[in-house]
């Protein structure tokens, strides 16, 4: 769609964060230029190229999904969608941008590593995509270039307390990394448990004969996740530095993040659909299906859930990211028969987190500009999207997604578009569905047919997260 190309979107209920209108939407050259009440003169003047009518519909912002992991090793593996079907599968699903992990290896530079992650995603993406760097290995350089990449749109890194020998950093790498961050406007996130413990807790579990996947839920205690969560947010707090806690799912560590921001602290949390709809009884699945539901922070006890539910609503936890890093249950995840801690960790989820968070405002849980809030507008202020991506607004680019609140489905990996050979929610009847999705006013969903192509997704540096 070259320059100066219009569509009008007709008929809709608008829904942002803010605000529900209903509207027609204007798009111009990839970007929204108007908004119009229906049957205005304005709306009746616009001329377009192209006419989508959203009558019934909800016009919504693309999601921006704040967590995946495309193509990564891990744990002798690769997950199994590659930005071009991984992002394609995000496009199915509704969310226009992805913000996935550039990984620094120990021993090597930050640069080496985004390098990497470039040179998988370049021309490979249907929808957008931006890049947080993991920080493996803590040290005079590395720190030095982090300044760098926060002036170059890398503004946030991922730190470990978890994985020792892995991703693992300890509390004086940590402190020294959020003290660089305090300094350049970058965003500490953090995957808060504590590693040192479970692996003692995973060795004894092991040598006692239990090794079913239920056992990688209770080796990684919640008290340990909370744990990990406070003395992380104290560190924070001893640099100077904001703090994003990633794939929060035990209710103690809820708790830790509301106390720090009932101090006033810039301390945030994000969950995923993984925590919110599905619980330690999946992991308890008999004949190893357990194993497709190991991921860390692990799933919890069903109790949980209404605490995380609780924290959305009351905005101490701020986003649902998905936290996407399918491995397939065939080769994959059965690397794990006999010896949980060999299961690949990770869930596939980057096609079903705007519907699933939909369904919970069919359920009540929340209401629709906080779906809207949680999935599309608040994880782009968090990393430095914002206005850009995450509103329908003048100026805006123009991701559109046309969602029919009334559509039946039933999740399955025999219609979904993951790379994986396994649905976590197979046979879930869901209310709701994406129908059309435009990507800088170009489409890419249409009619629930995928029409877009790889290499239309560009790179998108970022700046400093907006909360601050
Ligand atoms: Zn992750």
């Amino acid at each position: 769609m070259s320059t100066g190309t219009r569509t009008v979107v007709r008929g809709g209920l608008v829904v942002t964060a803010a605000d529900e209108m209903h509207a027609d939407v204007l798009i111009e050259g990839g970007r929204i230029a108007a908004l119009a009440a229906h049957d205005s003169d304005t709306a009746a003047g616009w001329i377009a190229d192209t006419v989508i009518d959203a009558t019934g519909k909800y016009v919504i912002p693309g999601g921006v999904d704040g967590h995946t992991h495309m193509q990564m090793p891990f744990g002798g593996t690769t997950a199994s969608d590659t930005f071009e079907t991984g992002t394609r599968a995000a496009a199915w699903g509704g969310t226009t941008t992805i913000v996935d992990f550039a990984i620094q290896s120990v021993g090597a530079s930050l640069r080496a590593g985004l390098d990497d992650w470039h040179a998988k995603a370049d021309a490979q993406c249907a929808v957008d995509y931006g890049f947080h760097m993991i920080v493996a290995d803590v040290n005079d350089k590395t720190l030095a270039e982090m300044d760098t990449l926060v002036e170059e749109g890398v503004t946030s890194f991922k730190m470990f307390m978890a994985y020792p020998g892995v991703f693992y950093s300890d509390d004086g790498q940590i402190l020294r990394a959020m003290q660089r961050a305090s300094g350049n406007g970058g965003l500490v996130m953090m995957h808060a448990e504590n590693g040192i413990a479970i692996d003692v807790l995973v060795q004894q579990a092991l040598a006692a004969g239990r090794t079913d996947p239920r056992y990688h839920g209770e080796v990684r205690h919640a008290l340990l996740e909370a744990e990990a969560t406070h003395r992380a947010i104290q560190l924070a707090r001893v640099a100077g530095s904001p703090l994003y806690v990633v794939h929060v799912s035990a209710e103690q560590a809820v708790a830790e993040l509301a106390a720090a921001r009932d101090l006033g602290l810039p301390v945030f949390g994000e969950t995923c659909p993984q925590y919110l709809f599905l619980s330690t009884d999946n992991l308890a699945e008999p004949d190893f299906e357990g194993a497709k539901y190991v991921c860390s922070t692990p799933l919890r006890p069903r109790e949980h859930q209404a605490a995380l539910w609780r924290g959305l609503r009351t905005d101490d936890l701020q986003v649902v990211s998905t936290d996407h890093c399918p491995f397939c249950f065939s080769g994959q995840k059965e690397m794990g028969r006999g010896d949980f801690s060999k299961i690949p960790n990770g869930m596939p989820g980057v096609e079903h987190r705007m519907d699933l968070l939909h369904q919970a405002v069919v359920d009540g849980q929340i209401t629709r500009r906080r779906w809207i809030d949680i999935a599309c507008a608040a994880p782009a202020r968090m990393f430095g999207l914002y206005p850009r991506k995450g509103t329908i607004a003048p100026g805006a680019d123009a991701d559109v997604v046309v969602y029919d609140p009334h559509a039946e489905q039933t999740v399955s990996a025999s219609t979904h578009h993951m790379n994986v050979d396994y649905s976590a929610y197979e046979g879930r009847k869901l209310t709701g569905r994406v129908e059309t999705v435009l990507s800088r006013g170009v489409p890419v969903i249409e009619g629930r047919t995928f029409v877009g192509r790889a290499g239309h997704g560009q790179y998108t540096p970022r700046g400093i997260c907006q909360y601050l």
